[in-house]
């Protein structure tokens, strides 16, 4: 994906409802992408073989297999960004709950525009990170977290975290013994185009809590954040 020119980057929408397609289309091209639209989960799964695009828009309620079974099996053969596009509440503690490796979601109805903010806002962060920061960070005497090689462990064990859990680790690990409200922390990992709510934090940080052990220093600081440290 790095070096990608920018008149290269394919999107495919997987979604049944065609007005919200094409909609999503008209928007796409404008903003500069070549679109391909897939109307069921099935369907799109071809496309992402045959064309490698650099994101995937994913409805959840589709015909056949739902959008949770789509990113499921995508993912056993590509890292490719998923943006989900939920309709419910209840889809988005799905979610963020099973760990899907989604890279973040939209719900229902939201703006084309906003769409398209997001997805320039996750292709920017698949950008290779040329900061000068330290590539390996220690956690105590116990925990290591080695940017380069996107590795985290614990007592020399590696730990395996989704994408987003290692991104919140290592912000953490950069900002050891600072309070950070959730605010900083979404800002500071999704990104400041980000329009989430407090609780996604939360939820991830249940997983590292869960993951890495009670042994990671990590607190809660009440009416602020965390505090990792
Ligand atoms: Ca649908």
């Amino acid at each position: 994906m790095f070096g990608m020119p920018t008149n290269d980057r394919t999107v495919i929408v997987v979604e049944d409802d065609h007005n919200i397609a094409d909609l999503l289309d008209v928007y796409l091209r404008e903003a500069g992408f070549r679109v391909l639209q897939a109307t069921s989960g099935e369907r799109g799964l071809e496309l992402v073989d045959q064309h490698q695009p650099q994101m995937v828009l994913l409805d959840i309620g589709l015909p056949g297999i739902d959008g949770f079974e789509v990113c499921r099996r995508l993912r056993v053969k590509s890292n490719v960004p998923v943006l989900f596009l939920t309709a419910r509440d209840g889809e988005i503690d799905r979610i963020l709950g099973l760990e899907l490796g989604a890279d973040d979601y939209v719900t229902k109805p939201f703006s084309p525009r906003e769409i398209v903010a997001r997805v320039k806002a996750i292709l920017r962060r698949g950008q290779p990170d040329i900061s000068t920061d330290t590539d390996v960070m220690h956690i105590g005497d116990e925990y290591r977290v080695d940017v380069s090689r996107r590795e985290a462990s614990s007592a020399n064990e590696v730990v395996p975290l989704a994408t987003r859990e290692f991104d919140l680790l290592a912000f953490f690990a950069r900002n050891q013994g600072i309070a950070l409200s959730r605010q900083q922390i979404l800002d500071g990992v999704w990104g400041i185009d980000w329009v989430g709510d407090d609780r996604t934090v939360d939820v991830h940080v249940r997983q590292l809590r869960k993951k890495l052990g009670d042994d990671l220093p990590l607190a809660t600081v009440w009416g602020i954040g965390y505090r990792l440290g």
